[in-house]
């Protein structure tokens, strides 16, 4: 159902208007958030648009990973599958007779033809212009077809596709909002295939055909399309619409300066998932891909982002996908995070590592206040969930082996008397709280004379086996006396055998 023209006008309507051929990399989910934050900040309505008009890429399962991947960034569309609207169906193949009915206009206004050439004589044209050494394409043979030929054809069931009559000797412009007026000139252009011979349409007339039938006010999308849109603005003239206006986004590029593929490590939604980053901080790290707010501002809520959000500040240089800055970024937002919030995805790496329940491992010290204070004392030294799981092992197992370097330093004759005695003194306190740790080891190093850090060092070694982590009586309270003590007693062991 077209919008009523007052209500287009009055109202942004954008659309992310993906093709089910795999699943939603980085690229295209920049896109998607830059139609999202423009509705968002104007007030409009945001569309979600599936384009599976070409069955030979179609992949199974990409509608479902496109979907998961969208809600799990939090892109949540006002129309579209799952959600309907006054303009559905939103899944291009569900729309087949309003593609063919608008081509049949376009044939009766005389802006496009019918072409009955088969693959073969197409493939001959081309050998032959490549021979030639000039330009390719298809050589409107069908163009001027005398209708009685049509008529036979149709009636002998012929198959043939719909093409747009591209006008000759016209210059084709149209002003995009990020790099202002682009000029083409319609010579270069084919006359190209609106409608398939299996009634299936192209990309270009569903494209067209919908942003209209949905109306779109703003197409935002990926500037891999930009050489497409002197094709839609020609369409859009045929069929007598007024177009849209046209941004096409920066091009994205991999830390080395290539483009960004799956190789490089840019992937997909999903997989930034597996990986241990957070949806809030892939949403603020993909903003930034050639939009900037001005000032330095970098780490921005939502709503912040909404707020600032402009085309005039999107930029028409290639932006940089630096994963140390998503680290970076993730890591600020895990510190803030609360525990709880993280501790399905955390448990369920431990669980596969067998540290908690399924495992056996140490079971009795695990339960969920265990779990959300062990989260707490690591979420702000870590970067990725994946990581903060990772670092973690020493809160369920007993160190096996200590790290070499820090054992030659802090492991010798000495720790161990030191690391005796005062096991002996944790074992005469009830109250194992951190606060109660850190009076009873000034003490000790008091009564010795040596540094307090004569203790902590060997301390957090015998307990983890590692010399990095949190503040050690933190770590104390939480792994417990009892494996505190043991753990002492099997680095003395070590230090001594
Ligand atoms: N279906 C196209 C794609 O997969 C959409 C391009 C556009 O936004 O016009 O990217």
């Amino acid at each position: 159902m077209p919008m009523p023209e007052n209500a287009k006008n009055a109202r942004v309507r954008v659309r992310f208007a993906p093709s089910p051929t795999g699943y939603l990399h980085v690229g295209g989910a920049r896109s998607a958030l830059f139609n999202f934050l423009f509705a968002r900040r104007l007030g409009g309505d945001f569309l979600l648009r599936i384009e599976d008009t070409d069955r030979t890429r179609f992949v199974e399962g990409a509608l479902t990973e496109i979907y998961d991947s969208l809600k799990w960034l939090g892109l949540d569309w006002d129309e579209g599958p799952g959600k309907g609207g006054a303009c559905g169906p939103y899944v291009q193949s569900e729309r087949l007779d309003i593609y063919n009915r608008m081509a049949d206009k376009l044939i009766a206004s005389g802006h496009a033809y019918r072409c009955f050439c088969t693959a073969e004589r197409l493939a001959e044209v081309r050998a032959e212009q490549e021979k030639g050494g000039g330009a390719t394409g298809y050589d409107r043979k069908c163009r001027d077809l005398p209708a009685s030929d049509v008529e036979r054809n149709l009636s002998a069931g012929v198959p043939h596709v719909v093409r747009l009559k591209i006008p000759a000797g016209r210059a084709v412009a149209f002003n995009d909002l990020i790099r202002g007026r682009i000029e083409y000139q319609s010579d270069v252009l084919d006359d190209l295939v609106l409608i398939k011979t299996d009634k299936f349409p192209t990309y270009h007339m569903a494209n067209v055909v919908d942003d209209h039938e949905m109306g779109i006010t703003h197409v935002l999308r990926g500037d891999e399309w930009i050489a497409s849109t002197p094709r839609h603005a020609l369409l859009y003239e045929a069929l007598g619409w007024e177009p849209p206006a046209f941004a096409h986004l920066p091009v994205i590029l991999s830390p080395d300066g290539g483009k960004l593929s799956k190789r490089k490590g840019a992937a997909s939604v999903m997989d930034y998932k597996r990986a241990g980053f957070l949806p809030e901080a892939l949403f603020n790290f993909l903003a930034l891909l050639g939009w900037a707010p001005g000032g330095d501002r970098e780490k921005m809520s939502v709503d912040e982002l909404i707020a600032a959000f402009s085309l005039e500040q999107v930029s028409p240089k290639a932006s940089v996908f630096d994963e140390k800055k998503l680290e970076w970024m993730n890591g600020q937002y895990m510190a803030e995070r609360p525990a709880e919030s993280m501790a399905e995805d955390v448990a369920s790496i431990w669980r596969d590592k067998g540290w908690i329940a399924g495992g056996g491992v140490v079971d009795k010290y695990v339960d969920d206040g265990y779990i959300v204070k062990v989260i707490d004392l690591l979420k702000v030294r870590s970067r990725r969930i994946t990581e903060l799981a990772e670092s973690a092992s020493y809160f369920f197992v007993d160190p096996v082996d200590y790290e070499e370097k820090a054992a030659k330093k802090h492991f010798n004759a000495e720790s161990a008397e030191r690391l005796s005695s005062i096991a002996k003194t944790l074992d005469g306190i009830d109250d194992f709280s951190h606060a109660k740790l850190e009076e009873t080891y000034r003490a000790a190093a008091e009564n010795s004379g040596a540094q307090i850090s004569a203790f902590i060092h060997p301390t957090r070694l015998a307990i983890s086996g590692i010399s990095a982590g949190p503040g050690l009586f933190e770590m104390m309270e939480v792994i417990g006396k009892e494996r505190v003590l043991r753990r002492i007693s099997a680095a003395v062991k070590a230090i001594k055998g």
